[in-house]
């Protein structure tokens, strides 16, 4: 086992990405609150420039290269959010970047990539053959390979979310996100933790294609199928190589749900009805679990990471369709 990631590296995550990545508002929902009888804050991390929390850790990790690596520049894989935020701290430092996307990922995330400076690969239809794409790169051009998530730099950055939360509502004992790959989940719950070891971190992922939870129950990483969903964003697996994010999450996460499309939508919907904010699917999982399990919150302080509002017109209306509600026509 490699050396562990501590609080400090959190601090000096935060020092590095202050006045790039936002301290983003933690805000009260009386909608939520009232449902459940319980105190409910969300972490608006959906507004931070590029749509989602990964500024975070994009930032973290282009500030930690050496310079030479800096000059010659970076490469990633990306279901579209990680990608768009390291194309962003690029061009702020002055870094090139290279994205390797799948064709799987979504129009709108595809346009906003190609406006973003970025070096943009599209190769695949899943996300590891794009990640196979991008270390052929990196050992072709001499780029410095940045993960999406299994990198103890994107981890300590992505913590710094957490570490906000608990500044501001240190009496909180519940937290939800979203899970993925784990980047977010292993940064927050080490965050979480090391200010409030009682406070319980939840990790939720859609039905099909759960990687993380799979390889949770398994033991070990595990391969999973990836499937069309609502939460595009926690698309893909873990890597079979994984290093830090699966012992991390076995670590730090306490219990994991999954959710069905048809609450996911219900939950992104009530988004925009209740908080008026339109936000990913990704972003409303936790909202999702609460619903579809039933689970129990009443008197507790519970805050859930709203962790991106890169949605397209498209899944919005797919969203709408499965909670039973016609398309806004706004949109
Ligand atoms: C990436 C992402 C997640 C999950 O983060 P991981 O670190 O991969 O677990 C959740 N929500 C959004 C909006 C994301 O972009």
């Amino acid at each position: 086992m490699q050396q562990q990631l501590t609080l400090q590296d959190i601090y000096r995550a935060r020092r590095r990405i202050a006045g790039l990545a936002l301290r983003t508002p933690l805000v009260r929902s009386e909608a939520l609150s009232r449902r459940w009888d319980c105190e409910v804050w969300l972490k608006l991390d959906s507004l931070q420039p590029t749509g989602s929390f990964k500024l975070r850790g994009a930032l973290n990790a282009l500030l930690g290269l050496e310079p030479m690596q800096r000059e010659r520049g970076v490469v990633t894989m990306s279901t579209g959010n990680f990608g768009r935020a390291l194309a962003y701290a690029g061009q702020h430092l002055g870094i090139p970047v290279t994205v390797c996307i799948s064709r799987l990922v979504p129009n709108n995330k595809v346009e906003a990539l190609r406006q973003s400076g970025a070096e943009l690969v599209i190769h695949g239809d899943c996300q590891d053959d794009a990640d196979r794409e991008a270390r052929r790169l990196r050992d072709e051009q001499g780029l410095a390979y940045v993960p999406p998530f299994d990198d103890p730099l994107v981890i300590a950055g992505q913590g710094t979310c957490g570490l906000e939360i608990m500044e501001e509502q240190p009496d909180i004992d519940l937290l939800f996100a979203g899970l993925s790959g784990g980047g977010l989940i292993a940064g927050l719950g080490l965050a979480v933790k090391s200010v409030n070891p009682a406070a319980e971190v939840v990790g939720v992922s859609m039905r099909e294609g759960a990687a993380m939870l799979a390889s949770l129950a398994a033991g070990h990483p595990l391969q999973v199928p990836e499937v069309h969903s609502l939460a595009d964003s926690l698309g893909g697996g873990i890597g079979l190589d994984n290093a830090w994010t699966f012992a991390m999450t076995q670590r730090y996460m306490d219990r994991g749900y999954k959710v069905d499309e048809v609450q996911i939508a219900r939950a992104m919907l009530h988004f925009l009805h209740e908080e008026k904010m339109l936000v990913e699917g990704a972003a409303a999982v936790g909202v999702a679990a609460v619903e579809q399990h039933r689970l129990e919150l009443s008197g507790r302080r519970v805050a859930f990471v709203v962790s991106g509002r890169n949605l397209s017109n498209e899944t919005f209306a797919e969203a709408c369709r499965l909670a039973g509600e016609r398309p806004y026509a706004y949109l």
